[in-house]
């Protein structure tokens, strides 16, 4: 296996007894972009089940107010609730087919464990998810919905209890049990292929979204904007633009509070290179190299580091990754509803907030895509706390 490197990024940093299940991993991963019988059955799924193609909706009040043709991608409206579901059912259905009995991943906001859990359930396979005991208690109706779905969620208590904790258990297992197990990657993260399997199951968000443009507009968008955290909404949709030079590419990164002593978020911005969960990226780091936490009003916003291809995209300027405060988010929570009607989720709020802010940039009437990763019912409680403190 020659892993993928991303300009400087990417690659698999694995220990020995996965890298021959890394290749196998990436031929079966070959083999299903060729194969019309797995294709049938990921097309039903996605239709049937979690009830794509999304729309894409043109935000008029919203458009009105900037003087800027702003177009929603509704991921909020898949199966789910956000665009994870693309790629559980993609993984799921690889695991199956590879012949593996049993699927585990990692979760911090507890979403790709739902997203995970669901689709062992649909496919039949026991699942099993680390979660660090911290998120345990942060996120314990998440917690309810695997456990519904018939997941078992191992509070993980070593380290700060969280997230990279979490990854750390779960490689641990994998390694352990890579024969029958199969890791169910939450973005477009981990060592190759993993970020270019991620990617590959939600370029349906940005195959659709340019259908959609094209036809209610009649012209590609002026810009794209998404949420990234590891990145995988953003590469989603990302995709189908990254060739059309005209298209500008945002990413919106949370920024917390926006104090600018505020380390703990902003990859892109302020990470530093760095070796974790299998790849070569950028990572929130301590002076001494540890991998820190991220904070963010967002719960899914948490993941240490960033994909590969992101740091890429900007390294060579293609695409534009903006800090967004949780004020800003919060503020794009409510205008949302109280303009569309809409109730987005605070990750894709901070795409929103980018959109509002450089939106002015844009000659008058300009195209504005932004993807809405998820539905925002799970931040009503969070939105009011916020707005109670300030
Ligand atoms: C998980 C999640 C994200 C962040 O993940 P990416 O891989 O960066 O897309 C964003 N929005 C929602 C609604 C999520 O659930």
């Amino acid at each position: 296996m020659q892993p993928k490197y991303y300009g400087d990024f990417g690659g698999s940093f694995v220990p020995e007894s996965l890298v021959q299940p890394l290749t196998e991993i990436e031929q079966a991963f070959a083999d299903i972009k060729a194969c019309a019988d797995f294709q049938a059955e990921y097309e039903n799924l996605l239709t049937q089940y979690a009830g794509r193609a999304t729309p894409l909706t043109f935000a008029k009040n919203l458009s009105r107010i900037l003087g800027r043709k702003i177009f929603l991608k509704r991921e909020d409206l898949l199966h789910g609730g956000a665009h994870k579901t693309n790629n559980t059912i993609g993984q799921g259905l690889l695991a199956k087919r590879m012949g593996k009995k049993r699927i585990i991943a990692e979760t911090g906001a507890g979403q790709h464990g739902v997203a995970t859990a669901m689709i062992g359930a649909l496919l039949g396979l026991p699942v099993e998810i680390y979660m660090g005991r911290v998120d345990v208690e942060r996120q314990a109706s998440n917690v309810k919905r695997m456990q519904l779905f018939g997941a078992k969620v191992h509070g993980v208590d070593s380290g700060s209890a969280t997230l990279k904790d979490a990854i750390n258990e779960a490689m641990r297992d994998w390694i352990a049990n890579v024969e029958d197990t199969f890791y169910v990657f939450g973005s477009t993260v981990g060592p190759h292929p993993f970020p270019a399997l991620v990617r590959y199951f939600q370029e349906i968000i940005g195959k659709e979204a340019r259908e959609q443009i094209l036809q209610q507009a009649n012209v590609l968008p002026d810009a794209v904007f998404a949420c990234v955290n590891g990145g995988s909404n953003a590469i989603g949709i990302f995709s189908r633009f990254i060739d059309d030079e005209k298209v500008q590419l945002f990413g919106a990164e949370a920024a917390g509070q926006g104090l600018s002593t505020d380390y703990h978020a902003a990859t892109l911005e302020k990470g530093e290179q760095g070796v974790f969960h299998g790849m070569r990226s950028l990572f929130l780091q301590s002076a001494s190299g540890q991998i820190e936490e991220t904070h963010s009003i967002c719960a899914g916003l948490d993941y240490p580091g960033v994909g590969p291809e992101h740091a890429y995209l900007q390294a060579s300027k293609r695409a534009t990754y903006l800090g967004v405060t949780d004020q800003e988010a919060v503020n794009a929570y409510r205008l949302l509803a109280e303009r569309e009607g809409i109730l987005a989720a605070l990750e894709s709020c901070h795409a929103v907030a980018l959109a509002l802010r450089e939106a002015e940039k844009f000659p008058a009437q300009a195209n504005l895509v932004v993807n809405l990763s998820g539905r925002g019912d799970k931040d009503l409680q969070n939105y009011f706390s916020h707005v109670e403190n300030c």
